[in-house]
């Protein structure tokens, strides 16, 4: 707790002692009203204060306004107990509303605890700690067991374990040795690191989540859009018909005044839509919060409202839901031998980023000698065109093949192919194959039993790759041999066949398909530690590669969906009978003042709920 709420609970009890105190002393008149008015003066001055100075400020239907003049219109209608334990229990409401909100902020707070304080900067052979933001790409910095790795980098000496799970929320850490990629956020477990840094902070992952997570607010939902609307105009109405129900009323049955009166202002004590203003947004807060938690960065309430209706859920194949990791299962040179088709491949595939050049890069072991290579072609889609020693070397799949005039040799293995031609003779073909996730068949049966009614595979991989894939993983449809405008095409066509009320997803790892992801209603990249490319053009970012994440994400946003669709009916519902009730002269203040605060304190719990998402 705060000191303010501290301060503010303390005359939350006073307020109630004075009160019981005043039941128990047998006053009347006027000194009747002292007695009553002290507890009111000690728990609402603030309130009158705030209602007088946003009046003046031309703010006139505010809580506070409404407070005052349902408070203060029951001490001039003789119901002074009434007003004490409006502007009370209106207290309790307000305390309990800011130690929650606070209580969620706090808890995603360090949730995203992954921002860098420090870098230990090796200069002139000694090391400083310094600010992470005055790091410069190509600095070398060290980071000691239990550290958190400051800056995106690439390990130069040590073997250590990395714990990510603060950005993936897999509690597996992975391997660090000389070479591999290091990620900004995750901490070094046990051994010491020599990393060169690859990118300046305000440009690392940390920063780029930090960012996301912080600018997902603004993003709204559209049940936070409408009950901001639905707040402007419910206030106004609910005071008017107050005032219509205190004078016409009598004027009608010529006298009662008080009685009426007292009916209108169980109007304004009931008159705040409070618990919808805060529990909604709140909701999302937490709903994006507990997502971020398991890995799952959603840029926006809006995404997260629109993938809680999910119904066609389109899947990239390489590297999302095969592994993208290729083993060279075959080596069919035409006329060369098979060690230097290997090296002609890898020399072809020395640039790309592709995750086939990356196999072949690896299968052929050696550093390739770069010199070799000029004018380097990414052919998307289809393969890479380059100039070796000389020679027009084409590395690619059939479409390559037919595109450049040569004649290939179908292969009758199953895999992928990757012809070689070298000016435009054919020098042989060298089969590869993936293998699917651990998790994708599993990832697939989730997303059904969710209910999802479609889902799809998109590959530009040959037919009989694709179909393969598709099977064993109990895909709805394949759609193979696609150039990346082939995809967005496919999905296109995939929106109209959908129900106007649920959305597409689309699923890739940002490697050449960032217009397929900015075309499906909602654009899943996965594998984002370390592709800024996915971080920026998707709006949910999947910290780790695992498609199983997904069913989760759905899973995730229909809970928060169904608390934002409980508070608002319940808060609506609860509001209205006790209107009604008043109306009808059947409710008392106290009855109408329990409803208000427990209505929000009960939204406000409801809605922390969404924050809890363990999986
Ligand atoms: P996917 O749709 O499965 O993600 P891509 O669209 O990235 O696959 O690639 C489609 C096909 O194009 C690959 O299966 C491969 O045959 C060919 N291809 C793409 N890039 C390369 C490359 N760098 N080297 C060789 N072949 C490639
Ligand atoms: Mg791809």
């Amino acid at each position: 707790m705060t000191g303010r709420q501290k301060k503010m609970l303390v005359r939350i009890i006073a307020a109630a002692v004075l009160l019981a105190a005043g039941y128990l002393i047998p006053a009347q008149g006027w000194v009747r009203l002292v007695v009553f008015l002290v507890p009111y003066a000690v728990i609402g001055w603030d309130i009158l204060w705030k209602a007088v100075r946003n009046i003046s400020h031309g703010q006139v239907f505010d809580e506070n306004f409404l407070m005052a003049l349902a408070t203060v219109g029951a001490f001039f209608t003789g119901e002074f107990p009434e007003a004490v334990a409006v502007m009370l229990f209106y207290q309790i409401g307000e305390l309990f509303q800011s130690y929650a909100v606070g209580k969620s902020r706090q808890s995603i707070a360090s949730l995203m605890d992954i921002r860098p304080d420090y870098a230990n900067l090796e200069r002139d052979g000694k090391t400083e700690q310094v600010d992470p933001e005055e790091v410069a790409v190509g600095d070398v910095i060290l980071v000691k067991p239990g550290e958190k790795i400051p800056l995106d980098g690439v390990v130069l000496e040590g073997d250590s374990m990395v714990n990510t799970s603060a950005l993936t929320g897999e509690s597996v850490p992975r391997e660090a040795y000389p070479g591999s990629d290091v990620i900004s956020g995750c901490i070094n477990q046990n051994g010491l690191l020599r990393i060169r840094v690859t990118k300046e902070f305000g440009e690392s992952t940390v920063a780029k989540i930090l960012d996301l997570v912080e600018n997902s607010s603004s993003k709204k939902a559209k049940a936070e859009n409408f009950i901001t609307k639905f707040a402007r105009w419910y206030t106004p109405a609910v005071v008017i018909a107050a005032v219509l129900l205190a004078v016409v009323p009598p004027l009608i049955l010529q006298g009662g005044w008080n009685d009426w009166i007292h009916r209108a202002l169980i109007f304004l004590v009931i008159s705040c839509p409070c618990a919808l203003v805060i529990s909604v947004p709140l909701s999302f807060f937490g709903g994006i919060g507990g997502a971020s938690r398991n890995g799952i960065l959603v840029k926006g309430g809006n995404y997260l409202e629109s993938l809680a209706h999910a119904e066609t859920v389109v899947f990239d194949k390489t590297g999302t839901l095969t592994r993208g990791v290729f083993n060279v299962t075959a080596i069919h040179p035409n006329s060369f031998s098979e060690a230097d088709l290997l090296e002609l491949a890898a020399l072809a595939e020395s640039y790309s980023d592709h995750p086939i050049s990356r196999s072949i890069r690896e299968a052929y072991g050696k550093d390739p000698d770069l010199s070799r290579v000029t004018d380097v072609e990414e052919l998307s889609g289809r393969g890479v065109r380059v100039r070796i020693d000389g020679k027009t070397v084409c590395a690619g799949n059939d479409k390559l093949m037919e595109e450049t005039g040569v004649q290939w040799h179908p292969c009758h293995r199953v895999g992928t192919t990757v012809h070689i031609a070298v000016d435009g003779e054919y020098a042989g073909h060298i089969v590869i194959s993936d293998e699917v996730k651990p998790d994708a068949v599993q990832a697939v049966s989730a997303l059904k039993q969710q209910g999802i009614s479609r889902t799809v595979m998109l590959t530009g991989d040959a037919k009989a790759v694709g179909e393969s894939v598709a099977k064993e993983l109990g895909l709805d449809e394949v759609h193979t041999e696609l150039l990346p405008a082939g995809k967005v095409d496919c999905v296109e066509q995939l929106l109209k066949q959908k129900s106007a009320k649920g959305t597409l997803v689309f699923v890739g790892d940002g490697i050449n398909d960032a217009p397929v992801l900015s075309r499906a209603d909602i654009g899943i990249a996965m594998g984002a530690m370390g592709s800024d490319a996915a971080i920026e053009a998707a709006d949910i970012v999947l910290m780790d590669d695992k498609p199983s994440k997904i069913a989760d994400a759905i899973r995730i946003a229909r809970k928060t969906l169904r608390i934002v669709t409980q508070n608002i009916v319940f808060a609506l519902a609860v509001k209205g009978i006790v209107l009604l009730l008043g109306a009808l002269g059947l409710a008392n203040m106290w009855e109408a003042v329990f409803a208000d605060v427990g209505v929000s304190v009960i939204a406000i719990l409801n809605a922390m709920r969404a924050l809890k998402n363990k999986l």
